[in-house]
């Protein structure tokens, strides 16, 4: 089968793990905290840009901590996962609907040789939409300022080529690292480890922990950073880069910074 079509079937799954959890929070709705004047209990309350309830922006969620604050932030988490699964989704189906063209021989000798700039708006689907962190191409795992810029391919299908093969591997491993500038790099030319996200059960129900490398056949059975191991069947690969595990985040800087 197309690898694609696999990740598509994985996310779809996915999907209805994270409905089938429990509600989903609706749309520019997130919560914020307050402690009021002269009280020492902080209260936690939804809020909206529109007024959603009873003409008003903000609706109370009871103290912070409590069983209907930290049910609303288990749907706001839903609710970000789907977005997350959409995005990948949608890119994804839009690969399969326009697959890649293949030249002819006699185009290929026709074809101009000097390299076309593709640039990042034409690979929206490695960017979070309202991330505000410089741009990333997953194809070499670094971040490369705002455009990818030494990211240069003789043809749109090479570009495209080199998009799906990110795609298509078996693991969905996302890169740490932060962005580099270029006069820093050659002080610093250290790349980060790469690392994996893995779970027993996929998120939100799951907890996501970190392996030190890349997961994959020989390792499914190894631990993560913390120590944890996985159940009888190995990890699974995360959907998700949200890191559930206190322990697996704080030794995450020190494996990275490790030789
Ligand atoms: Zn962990």
């Amino acid at each position: 089968m197309n690898p694609l079509q696999t990740v598509l079937d994985e996310l779809k799954e996915l999907e209805q793990a994270v409905r089938a959890d429990g509600a989903i929070a609706p749309a520019n709705v997130w919560v914020d905290t307050y402690t009021p004047g002269g009280r020492k209990t902080s209260y936690a309350r939804k809020r909206s840009d529109r007024a959603l309830w009873d003409g008003k922006k903000t609706k109370g969620l009871g103290k912070v901590g409590g069983d209907a604050h930290l049910d609303f932030e288990q749907s706001i988490k839903r609710r970000k996962a789907l977005e997350e699964i959409t995005r990948r989704a949608v890119s994804l189906q839009a690969m399969l609907d326009n697959p890649i063209w293949e030249p002819e021989a006699e185009d290929m000798e026709e074809a101009d040789s000097r390299p076309v700039i593709i640039r990042d708006r034409d690979f929206s689907l490695f960017r979070s939409r309202g991330e505000k962190k410089p741009w990333r191409w997953e194809g070499c795992g670094r971040f490369g300022g705002q455009n990818s810029g030494d990211q240069r391919f003789t043809s749109e299908l090479a570009a495209e080529r080199d998009a799906a093969k990110v795609l298509s591997a078996p693991s969905l491993t996302i890169d740490q690292s932060e962005y580099v500038p270029p006069q820093a790099k050659k002080t610093a030319p250290k790349q980060k480890k790469p690392v994996s996200y893995v779970c027993k059960v996929q998120p939100p129900r799951g907890r996501v922990h970190v392996y030190g490398g890349e997961m994959g056949p020989g390792k499914w059975n190894e631990a993560a950073l913390c120590g944890e191991r996985p159940s009888s069947k190995g990890w699974q690969l995360s959907g998700l880069a949200d890191i559930d595990c206190g322990k697996c985040e704080r030794r995450l800087k020190e494996y990275q910074e490790s030789d």
